[in-house]
């Protein structure tokens, strides 16, 4: 490994700090990195080894750099989604890491060009899923049991209405004595989308990059569908990822969503359930998601709140739900009524807004899926 490369090796440990999971050093994540931080910015983000958020004093201190040259950096990284810049809740602007994930989502929100080296940032970040699953398939049952003890990545938000604009049938648990919004986050998508000044949205990064790899959604074409929320959506505006929507254009975008079956998913602060809501993926079935049963090379733990329940003296076995399902886990048994396996259902409530018969509820059941890819 050359002496430069052994630099970007050593970043990434600093930026592992900052994810979940550690990505491991590789050919791959160093050519990633090569894409997004330049040389000469190598030892600024050692200078948060210590601490991945800092302040522009403790910056001075850490990095031995003056203020004029901290903000030249942290500019162009931000602008690479290596950075994000953004006032604490006093108002002190603080600078953190960004893992190397991050990277990925924020670079592909913006409308990307289908260039040579467009192409090959796509195709490193696919190759490195691939590593991550071949690393989970060495080491399948412990990654596994690892996991499982994982905060979940995202929740579920179920659809509420039917693709008519009635009511889904909600069966809460009578057990339960507190009221519903006290026990469980919001449950309306749209709920969540009122709470907030600061909306923006920018492409599905997951669907963009599979179709500048040429493996274009056929659950949806590419739009933008991707939004962040309150500090989040001020961060990604400003730095080019995303644009700034009104709240009535925000919920025509998840209606179309919805049209399309896409499954809103909310993402916390923290990754932490009780806290605020910082963006909304609209997430397809099809294999761009990586959230999906299909598109899934690492588990994933979904936080859910309810789980489908098909009545068999409705459902007439039209099939519908089978072909709309997220996780395509419904099938029709020898009756020719529509079955579907609790164990991945995501309760999304997609196969009840398109179930013709309203032979679909969806019954309360606060759990974490392990979507889980399966064993090679
Ligand atoms: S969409 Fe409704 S009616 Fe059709 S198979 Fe599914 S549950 Fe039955
Ligand atoms: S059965 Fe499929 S579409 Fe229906 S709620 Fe469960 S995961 Fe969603």
């Amino acid at each position: 490994m050359s002496d430069v490369d052994k630099k970007y090796a050593k970043v990434i440990t600093v930026l592992n700090k900052a994810g979940q999971f550690p990505i491991p050093a590789s050919e791959t994540t160093i050519s990633i990195l090569k894409h997004t931080i330049r040389e000469e910015d190598l030892d600024f983000i050692m200078a948060f080894k210590r601490d991945i958020s800092q302040t522009m004093e403790q910056l001075k201190e850490s990095s031995k750099l003056p203020e004029e040259e901290i903000l030249t950096k942290v500019k162009r990284l931000a602008e690479k989604g290596v950075m994000f810049d953004q006032p604490n809740r006093n108002g002190v602007m603080v600078f953190r890491l960004l893992p190397i994930v991050r990277q990925s989502e924020y670079n592909f929100m913006k409308k990307l060009e289908h260039t040579e080296e467009n192409k090959e940032f796509g195709r490193l970040f696919k190759k490195l899923d691939d590593n991550l699953n071949q690393m989970f398939q060495n080491d399948y049952d412990n990654f596994l049991n690892m996991w499982k003890k994982m905060p979940p990545i995202d929740r579920t938000v179920p659809y509420v209405k039917n693709q008519n604009g009635d009511n889904i049938e909600i069966v809460l648990d009578k057990e339960v004595e507190v009221p519903i919004e006290k026990i469980i986050p919001t449950q309306n998508i749209d709920d969540i989308i009122k709470k907030f000044d600061d909306i923006a949205v920018g492409k599905c990064f997951c669907r963009q990059r599979e179709e500048i790899i040429g493996h274009p959604c056929k659950q949806i074409e590419l739009i933008d569908s991707c939004f962040t929320l309150g500090k989040s959506a001020k961060h990604t505006s400003k730095h080019g990822f995303s644009r700034l929507v009104s709240r009535e254009e925000a919920l025509d975008i998840l209606k179309k969503c919805r049209e399309a079956g896409l499954v809103h998913k909310a993402y916390h602060l923290a990754s932490d359930i009780n806290k605020e809501e910082v963006a909304i993926c609209n997430c397809c079935g099809d294999g761009c998601c990586p959230n999906s049963l299909k598109g899934a090379y690492i588990p994933q733990n979904n936080a859910s709140n309810f789980v489908a329940e098909i009545n068999p003296e409705l459902c007439t076995g039209c099939g519908t739900c089978v072909e709309k399902c997220h996780n395509a886990i419904i099938e029709l048994n020898n009756d020719n009524i529509a079955e579907r396996d609790e164990k991945f259902c995501i309760g999304c409530g997609v196969c009840a807004y398109f179930c013709p018969e309203n032979a679909i509820s969806l019954v309360e059941k606060k759990r974490i899926v392990n979507i889980i890819p399966p064993q090679k």
